[in-house]
């Protein structure tokens, strides 16, 4: 969606009333939303004054409802409270849901892409995500799980919990800012669980815990072996500038390499690959997927070890394998009838172009590329003169 255009739309403010309590009389208020909140101001002689705002992101949804009044009538679910105002008429009502409703996807489309989906989640890990974000409710979290939050502050969230409808602030309870959400909650919404803030690993390699609130707890414990994070996409610099992951690199696009021998054909290798892989088949497909639980265990320093178990394992069986072994290389440098293959990364190059493997010490004597290649171009270059 263009955001854009939609901001346009946006900028517009509806005057809408509210139900006063005790008695159901309604008072005048201005609504006025945009892409980041909704804000709702009070007329006093002709003055405007906020009375309340909430950001989008803790908006779920938005409803027609005419208990209060008919069909102008109809309510907005933040994470705190209920809103239940009346448009001026039917048709205004149906205005105020499209608009509400459009801003809501597109801060949900904002959030998606900015983790790996787009079409790459495997049919499992869709349906977690799906469960953990509860289909909307919780559909705002997704985005801090790449992107560190920027605190707004308590007076965004108009001194409500993000969580329920307390009062949080100076005079009720003390309010608890959460490090993954950078939102604030009471103390029943916060409990001081501490949690690596997985966005924080992302761009800073920053592994401290912090303490969060329930919600991403909870959401955290769901996604947590997810391969969710696709580094090349949110911040492959971290590549160059962690070692650990730059070894870790290596490694994943080895394993990838073996895993493409292996999954050729339907072998007792391959079944027990699956095996040891523990529910990660993922790092046969791609090299740059990471769960939070990849993250944190490369910290640990186990992931290299389980990474090297797995090539051991998947490349003994390729040197043993007539099938594999057919579908290795010949060094077209040197001709020697030694067999190498291309996830031999100590002693062995690969062409980009045409995929072809050299022994890294006869490409290192050749230096003017790839002889295939040559070959290749040159023929090209004598069929089209003749
Ligand atoms: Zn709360
Ligand atoms: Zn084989
Ligand atoms: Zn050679
Ligand atoms: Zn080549």
């Amino acid at each position: 969606m263009a955001s854009r255009s939609l901001w346009k739309m946006m900028d517009l403010c509806g005057a809408l009333e509210c139900p006063h309590p005790p008695v159901q009389t309604w008072m005048p208020y201005i609504f006025s939303l945009s892409l980041e909140s909704l804000k709702c101001f009070q007329v006093r002689n002709n003055e405007r004054m906020l009375s309340d705002s909430h950001g989008i992101e803790t908006i779920r949804d938005i409803l027609p409802d005419a208990s209060l009044g008919g069909p102008s009538c109809f309510k907005i679910l933040p994470a705190k409270a209920v809103l239940k105002p009346q448009a001026g008429n039917a048709e205004e009502a149906v205005l105020w849901r499209e608009l509400v409703r459009k801003v809501l996807a597109s801060y949900l489309e904002t959030a998606e892409e900015a983790v790996t989906l787009g079409g790459s989640l495997d049919k499992n890990c869709q349906e977690v995500l799906q469960f953990a974000t509860g289909e909307r409710e919780n559909g705002f979290l997704l985005q801090y799980l790449v992107a560190i939050p920027t605190e707004k502050g308590l007076d965004s969230q108009g001194c409500f919990c993000a969580g329920c409808s307390r009062q949080i602030g100076f005079s009720f309870v003390r309010p608890k800012l959460c490090a993954f959400s950078g939102l604030y909650y009471c103390d029943i919404g916060h409990q001081d669980d501490a949690s690596v803030i997985p966005a924080r690993i992302i761009h800073n390699w920053d592994l401290t815990k912090r303490p969060i609130c329930r919600q991403a707890l909870k959401f955290l414990m769901q996604i947590r072996a997810q391969p969710l994070i696709n580094l090349q996409l949110v911040n492959t610099s971290l590549y160059e500038h962690v070692e650990q992951i730059h070894l870790i690199r290596g490694c994943r696009k080895q394993l990838k390499l073996l895993g493409d021998y292996l999954s050729l054909y339907q072998s007792r290798a391959l079944t027990e690959l699956s095996r040891r892989l523990n529910h990660r088949n993922y790092l046969l497909e791609s090299p740059h997927k990471y769960s939070v639980a990849d993250l944190q265990q490369i910290a640990d320093g186990v992931y290299e070890g389980f990474l090297n178990t797995l090539i051991g394992f998947a490349s003994q069986h390729v040197y043993h394998c007539d099938l594999c072994t057919q579908r290795g290389f010949i060094c077209q440098i040197c001709h020697h009838h030694d067999i190498i293959f291309p996830f031999e990364f100590d002693t062995t190059v690969r062409c980009g172009e045409c995929k072809t493997v050299f022994h890294q010490s006869c490409q290192a004597v050749v230096k003017k590329g790839c002889p295939r290649c040559a070959r290749r171009r040159k023929y090209q270059e004598q069929s089209t003169f003749t």
